[in-house]
C-alpha cells in the first residue's frame, strides 16, 4: 500500500495538491484490489466447468460403461465444453475492452435490421419456448454507428430477455426518437431484478443470487460487455425493473 502524504497543517495550495495526490492513490488502490479479487473469481469461473468435465470423464474411464452411459457422459461433456467457451469468450472480450482500444467502424446503420438480424439468429430458442417479441418502430432514420458492437449489444440484451422471461410470455422491442436522439428499449415480462441489484448487474461476473435467477445459467459478463461497448459508442445505457413483473433496458443513441 502506498503512503498517503501529510497534509500540511494550512489549508493552501499544497494542501489541496496534497489531498488530491491522497484521493488519486486511494483510487488506484481500490482498482487494484477490484483487479485481484475479477481474477480470482474468473479462475474460480473456469475452474468449476473443468471439475465437472473431468469428474463426468473419470466416469467413463473408470467402469466400463452401456453405450446409452457412455452417449449420456459424453453429451455431458460436450455442453460444458460449449459453457466454458462461452466463458472463455466473454472474458477475451471483456479484456480486449479493457486494454486494447476498440476499432470502431461506423456506418449508416438502421437499428431495426440489426434487430431482426439478432432476432433470426435467436429464433430458436425463441421458439422452443414460445416467447413472441414484438417489433414497434416508429419509421427512424438510420443511425451512425459501428455494425458489429451494436449487434453485440442487442445480442446481449436479447439473449437475457429471453432467458430471464417465463415460456409463453411477450418481449418488445420498441424504437422512437427522443428529441433528436434515437431511441431503443427492450422490454421483458420476466422474473425481474432486485432493486439492490440493479446498480451491480453491469459489474463484471456479478449475478444476482435471488433464487429465480441462480436457477438460470449464466456467466455474470454479459451485461459488462454491453455497458463497456456503450460507452465506447457513446450510447446511453438505462435499465428500470420491477421484481417479479419484468425489466426494460433502454439505449439512447447519440445525436447526428
Ligand atoms: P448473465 O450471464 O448472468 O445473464 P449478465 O451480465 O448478462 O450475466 O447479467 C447480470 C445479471 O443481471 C444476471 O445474472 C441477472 O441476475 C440480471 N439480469 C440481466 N438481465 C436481466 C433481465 N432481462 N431480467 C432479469 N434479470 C436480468
Amino acid at each position: 500500500l502506498a503512503e498517503r502524504i501529510a497534509l500540511p497543517p494550512r489549508p493552501d495550495e499544497l494542501h489541496t495538491l496534497a489531498s488530491a495526490i491522497n484521493q488519486l492513490l486511494e483510487r488506484m488502490e481500490k482498482a487494484v484490489v477490484r483487479e485481484k479479487q475479477f481474477t480470482a473469481d474468473a479462475s474460480h469461473e473456469l475452474r468449476t466447468p473443468l471439475a465437472v468435465l473431468k469428474g463426468t470423464l473419470e466416469v467413463l474411464v473408470r467402469k466400463p460403461r452401456s453405450a446409452a452411459e457412455y452417449v449420456e457422459n459424453i453429451t455431458l461433456s460436450v455442453q460444458e465444453i460449449d459453457r466454458l467457451t462461452h466463458l472463455v469468450d466473454q472474458l477475451l472480450l471483456l479484456a480486449r475492452f479493457d486494454s486494447a482500444p476498440q476499432v470502431e467502424h461506423r456506418q449508416e446503420l438502421p437499428v431495426l435490421s440489426s434487430v431482426h438480424d439478432v432476432l433470426h439468429r435467436r429464433r430458436a430458442a425463441l421458439e422452443a419456448r414460445r416467447i413472441r417479441v414484438d417489433v414497434q418502430d416508429a419509421d427512424t432514420p438510420p443511425i451512425h454507428s459501428d455494425p458489429y458492437l451494436v449487434d453485440l449489444i442487442l445480442d446481449n440484451l436479447l439473449d437475457n430477455a429471453v432467458k430471464y422471461s417465463p415460456a409463453g410470455s411477450t418481449i418488445t422491442v420498441a424504437l422512437d426518437e427522443a428529441g433528436a436522439r434515437q431511441r431503443c428499449t427492450i422490454s421483458d415480462e420476466g422474473i425481474g431484478i432486485r432493486p439492490e441489484d440493479l446498480g451491480r448487474i453491469f459489474d463484471p461476473l456479478y449475478r444476482s443470487d435471488a433464487l429465480a435467477h441462480k436457477e438460470i445459467g449464466g456467466t455474470g459478463l454479459g451485461l459488462s460487455i454491453v455497458a463497456r461497448a456503450c460507452a465506447l459508442l457513446g450510447i446511453e445505457l438505462a435499465v428500470a425493473s420491477e421484481l417479479g413483473r419484468g425489466s426494460t433496458f433502454t439505449l439512447l443513441f447519440p445525436a447526428g
